[in-house]
């Protein structure tokens, strides 16, 4: 019996393909994904997101839609890459989903490899290990950001930027994605408990098109990096965070202002004018604010999870009477 879920009928693989004034490599994209796709004897769909393109791409995906295999998601405007890739993964039926760019930088020969590794990983992700950018640009920020990404959330990866990725479909329907989070989805799957492997792939110079990125891109995944460890280690327990940095701050202060009443009182100086009084000041009332935004945070984190109904864990299965559910 056919299996249905809430957008039709189930398939053995979903390919999710985020499209920003791609017109010149859809065509090309579909040529060299389609003899692949056939070649591997699954049922598959091409999931191509318009992530509100100014150009032709719509036009020629218009084009494409005739395939029975191929799904083309709108989007009214330019969402940016990781709502694209969020709209895929709602709307993929696929037991494994798939993602990779539109501008043919990566090789469609990739996935049948991809396609057996997550039959066995819940996340495969690609490693781009010859990779064909410019180095100042792309090559550089890329290394010391997989290396600080590894190092901050434990799950060390070479290529985290590598868009070529395989998941299962249960990793990504749990998923919520925001601003710029999809370089992070294996450190955020992470928490799940999910198998994560790694395999290299081939990359290619952008031929057609222009690249939709620059520098600027680095400050991004650095302040996403924060967001995503903050989250990763304190999002039940803000107060853990903001807490001991507080306490110490006020006790710091406190001890500053006793020092200096205790010299005014009993040795009748004069402490008017110490800029340590400022310091005692300053870090009792940081500190005291600190403890507040713990609080704070800690109130938002059951807002979160009580009001969305969102449990603090994940479970894999539950078993009983022989039966799994
Ligand atoms: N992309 C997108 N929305 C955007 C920017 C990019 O859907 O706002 C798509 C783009 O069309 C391409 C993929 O994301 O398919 C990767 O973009 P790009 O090749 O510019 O990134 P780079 O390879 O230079 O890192
Ligand atoms: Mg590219």
């Amino acid at each position: 019996m056919e299996k249905e879920n809430a957008n039709g009928k189930e398939k053995n693989l979903s390919i999710v393909v985020p499209l920003y004034n791609e017109e010149e490599n859809v065509k090309p994209l579909y040529a060299a994904l389609k003899p692949v796709l056939d070649g591997m004897g699954v049922d598959y769909e091409i999931v191509f997101v318009d992530d509100g393109s100014s150009d032709g791409t719509l036009h020629t995906l218009a084009g494409l839609s005739a395939d029975p295999n191929v799904v083309v998601i709108e989007f009214r405007r330019n969402f940016g890459q990781t709502a694209a890739f969020a709209a895929g993964f709602d709307h993929a039926r696929g037991e494994v989903i798939i993602t990779m760019d539109g501008d043919l930088q990566n090789d469609p020969a990739d996935i049948p490899k991809l396609y057996e590794m997550a039959k066995k990983y819940d996340l495969v992700s690609g490693w781009r290990k010859n990779r064909k950018d410019p180095f100042i640009k792309r090559k550089l920020p890329s290394m010391a950001a997989n290396w600080l990404i590894g190092k901050v959330t434990g799950v060390r990866l070479h290529d985290y930027g590598c868009s070529l990725k395989a998941y299962r479909k249960d990793v990504v329907k749990n998923l919520r994605l925001y601003g710029e989070m999809h370089r992070f989805i294996p450190a955020v799957a992470n928490w799940y408990g999910v198998s994560v492997a790694e395999v290299e792939t081939t990359h290619h110079p952008r031929l057609r098109g222009k690249s939709k990125y620059g520098l600027s891109r680095t400050v991004k995944v650095f302040l996403d990096l924060i967001t995503v460890k903050f989250l990763q280690s304190f999002s039940t327990k803000p107060i853990q965070f903001f807490g001991p940095v507080g306490l110490l701050s006020t006790a710091a202060g406190l001890l500053i202002s006793l020092w200096l009443a205790a010299q005014k009182i009993l040795m009748g100086k004069s402490i008017g004018g110490r800029p340590l009084l400022l310091l005692g000041v300053l870090l009792i009332i940081v500190g005291i604010q600190l403890i507040g935004m713990g609080l704070l945070g800690e109130m938002l984190a059951r807002v979160y999870h009580e009001s969305q109904k969102k449990p603090i864990y994940v479970l894999k299965k539950i078993t009983s009477g022989g039966k799994n559910s």
